[in-house]
């Protein structure tokens, strides 16, 4: 029995007392029921539309794979299963939760003001400009409708993909994206922005008018920063398609930026089917230009081994006037494929009908398959330089390394190591006053069919080597 209250004044004032704290503690526990039930309700409608968000992202990613592509093998699971492969009692698992980023309008293009252009032309648009409440400069890129297919649907599939990657990046190597503004028009695609952190130079512009070659010493800066962030798009699942010299920025602080997204993606692993018409023809390597179903990160590498030789000399390494001819240069310089160097290379759409010379021992072809003919072309690289650019121009992409193993190729180790960032020279920037000029170079391939090679005749493209070797001509630097 509760003990008597000292207000009490009667026996009956203490039973009513009991009883009404009796009723207070009642009602206590039936509030905390609600609230708990109330909880427990929350958390399911936070757990299901965390599910319709999901379902909405992996919709997305269906239809941006619609092109040829099958959608990527494997997919992050969010939705625990049971053994049976059924979806298991949802109610007894406890959901990690994170916060989700939630939609906003996008800010208006009016929030900066044009400084001037940086590359305008029928591919696309891209301008410095000036926050008009920071005072910040900044990078203005129009999205652009890519083809016929995305006119009709209205859907900028590249541009798309170009913002949901930049979103999702974060590396120092790569392009910041600060954020997406529109102007008052909506509906037309064109009147979507990307806001992009300012790069002063491009890669392109800065090779073409330099007097004289990098040093070995900026050249390895320029390669490691470069494998950096390819690494860091690689290990995030994103291939970045189109690697040159002119999407490669340079920053007046010696930064190196990867640029353009357009033709990234995301891939599984492994890979799914993707578009052969991919990479500019420059870059493009040579399981692409042979019609391969499947590829993966080996592409980009192909790419840097020729952004590699290109940043040597200062000019395009393999710059072909069409496939066939582009083919033509890489066996040239790299020599022909074999079963033994590229098992199953024959099986490739494009290689069935092929007419290759000989390779046999001895041949001019054998010895290119060597990194001969490397050698010679880049007759100041070190054994280490010459060895890591026939690696990353490996005809098989088994073959050639990844961009983790290039950041510990022994070349960057060996005198004269690399210079540091800040040391960089400076270069007068183009984007800082006036128009960049129009590259030289061919742009990426839209989208469609890649084009059969059809039989083509490669047995000649050795002959004249023959007597070039023997007459010694042929300048062979022996490391
Ligand atoms: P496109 O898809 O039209 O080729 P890019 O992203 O390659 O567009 O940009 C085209 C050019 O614009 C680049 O070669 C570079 O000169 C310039 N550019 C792109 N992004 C920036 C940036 N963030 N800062 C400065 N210049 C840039």
């Amino acid at each position: 029995m509760a003990s008597k209250s000292r207000w009490a004044d009667t026996e009956e004032d203490a039973e009513l007392e009991v009883k009404l704290k009796k009723e207070k503690e009642e009602k206590k526990r039936l509030k905390a029921e609600k609230a708990a039930k109330a909880e427990e309700q929350r958390k399911r409608a936070a757990a299901a539309a965390e599910a319709a968000r999901e379902q909405e992202r992996l919709q997305q990613e269906q239809q941006e794979s619609a092109e040829t592509d099958r959608p990527p093998a494997k997919r992050r699971k969010t939705t625990p299963e049971g053994d049976d492969g059924r979806t298991a009692d949802t109610e007894n698992v406890k959901l990690l939760r994170f916060e989700a980023g939630g939609w906003a309008p996008s800010r208006s293009v009016e929030n900066y003001n044009k400084l001037n252009d940086i590359e305008e032309g029928a591919y696309g648009w891209v301008a410095r400009a000036k926050e008009i409440k920071t005072g910040k400069v900044v990078a203005l890129k129009r999205l652009k409708i890519d083809n016929v297919e995305s006119k009709r649907t209205g859907l900028p599939e590249t541009g798309l993909r170009e913002i949901q990657i930049l979103k999702d990046c974060s590396h120092k190597n790569i392009v910041k994206l600060q954020e997406v503004v529109v102007s008052e028009d909506t509906s037309r695609i064109e009147n979507i922005f990307l806001v992009l952190e300012f790069v002063e130079h491009d890669l392109k512009s800065i090779l073409e008018d330099m007097p004289e070659p990098f040093l070995a010493s900026e050249i390895k800066t320029l390669l490691l920063q470069l494998a950096s962030g390819v690494a860091y798009l690689h290990d995030h699942w994103i291939l970045h398609r189109d690697l040159k010299t002119s999407n490669l920025l340079l920053n007046n602080r010696g930064q190196l930026k990867i640029a353009d997204f357009g033709m990234a993606r995301y891939v599984g692993d492994p890979p799914p089917q993707l578009t052969q018409l991919v990479v500019t023809l420059w870059y493009r390597a040579p399981e692409l230009l042979l019609g391969t179903k499947t590829y993966g990160a080996a592409i980009d590498m192909w790419s840097l081994g020729c952004i590699f030789g290109e940043i040597l000399t200062r000019d395009p390494l393999l710059p072909g006037k069409n496939e066939v001819d582009t083919l033509t240069k890489i066996f040239e310089l790299c020599g022909i494929p074999t079963d033994e160097s590229w098992p199953g290379f024959r099986r490739l759409p494009n290689a069935r009908s092929l007419r290759l010379p000989s390779s046999s021992k001895n041949s001019p072809a054998a010895a290119a398959a060597t990194g001969s003919v490397i050698r010679a072309k880049f007759p100041l690289l070190t054994a280490a330089g010459s060895a890591l650019l026939s690696s990353l121009l490996s005809l098989n992409p088994d073959a050639r390394p990844t961009a983790k193993d290039m950041l510990r190729h022994e070349y960057f180790h060996q005198d004269p190591k690399p210079k540091h960032e800040a040391m960089f020279p400076t270069f007068p920037s183009k984007a800082g006053q006036e128009r960049r000029r129009r590259h030289d170079t061919p742009n990426a391939p839209g989208r469609g069919i890649a084009a059969s090679l059809g039989a083509v005749d490669f047995s000649g493209i050795f002959s004249g080597r023959e007597k070039e070797e023997r007459g010694g001509g042929f300048s062979l630097r022996m490391v």
